[in-house]
């Protein structure tokens, strides 16, 4: 809390009442310690990939270079694979702060969760072969309403971080189930974990756990927060179950199609 005090005087001088202001200013230290957070991650995440890029572009640049094949190749991917965490990055500042302006316009339609789920384990299996990501789908899981792309946004960071937060070569498992209300699908890793504390606050912007391991792999904690943005816009609801040490399950509901609602423009 923060408080004045301030003392009412006569014309003479004397003072004839006191005021004692008390203010509770969580809120605006919450937001104060957001904004430096978020300088100083914005900043780390950008200075790391322009750093390998500029180191690797101009190796390869200089005219008495003389690299073989295999390691020009493997500089070029470097320097593609961190042009597209850039480009990642870019991508969730602006989803971010258009969550924050006006909310998520959705483009809503009846989806096939099951075949949704299986082409995003596709596509990461595709650019990720050390990893070993199992689906267990029932073949009659129920349709929901919802937009596809952002389903699609929400399943691709989920899977991501499940890779991403556990040791190589960890298998990471994504499962699916109808209640009569709703479909939960849950990502598994058995990584490295979450702790209570830090679960309450992950689904914030910029929260990142404080561990080293946590702090070494890139990511501006900003894509639970998306997320959860998008799964409530839905109607729906994004938890996570962990133990520190052991690994995370995240899970998310959406509204069976014969349940849910439609809405025009949510959140
Ligand atoms: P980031 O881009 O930093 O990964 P997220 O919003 O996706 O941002 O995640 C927020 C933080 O939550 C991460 O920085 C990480 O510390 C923690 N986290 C997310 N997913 C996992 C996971 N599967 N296992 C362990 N920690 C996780």
């Amino acid at each position: 809390v923060a408080i004045t005090a301030s003392c009412v005087r006569s014309s003479k001088g004397e003072p004839i009442n006191g005021i004692l202001n008390v203010r509770d200013i969580t809120r605006e230290r919450e937001e104060e310690e957001r904004r430096s957070t978020f300088i100083s991650v914005i900043s780390h995440e950008l200075q790391t990939p322009i750093a390998i890029i500029k180191g690797y572009a101009s190796t390869l640049a200089r005219s008495d270079a003389h690299f073989d094949r295999a390691t020009q190749h493997s500089r070029l991917v470097a320097i593609e694979e961190e042009a597209d965490r850039l480009n990642k990055l870019v991508e969730n500042l602006l989803y971010a702060s258009r969550i924050q302006a006006n909310g998520l316009q959705m483009d809503i339609s009846s989806l096939d969760l099951a075949s949704l789920i299986h082409k995003v384990v596709r596509r990461i299996q595709a650019r990720r072969q050390d990893v070993n990501i199992t689906a267990s789908i029932p073949s009659n899981l129920p349709t929901v309403v919802a937009d596809r792309e952002r389903i699609e946004e929400v399943l691709l960071n989920l899977l991501d971080n499940a890779v991403k937060y556990s040791p190589r070569q960890q298998a990471v498992s994504i499962s699916a189930h109808a209640t009569g209300e709703e479909v939960i699908v849950s990502v598994s890793d058995s990584g490295m974990g979450i702790s209570l504390r830090d679960q309450e606050q992950i689904f914030e912007r910029f929260h990142r756990v404080g561990d080293p391991m946590s702090q070494a792999t890139p990511g501006a904690g900003l894509g639970l927060y998306i997320c959860r943005a998008i799964v409530e816009a839905h109607g729906g609801h994004i938890w996570v179950e962990s133990t520190l040490r052991q690994g995370s399950t995240f899970s998310f509901s959406l509204p069976r199609e014969e349940r849910a609602q439609l809405p025009m423009v949510v959140f």
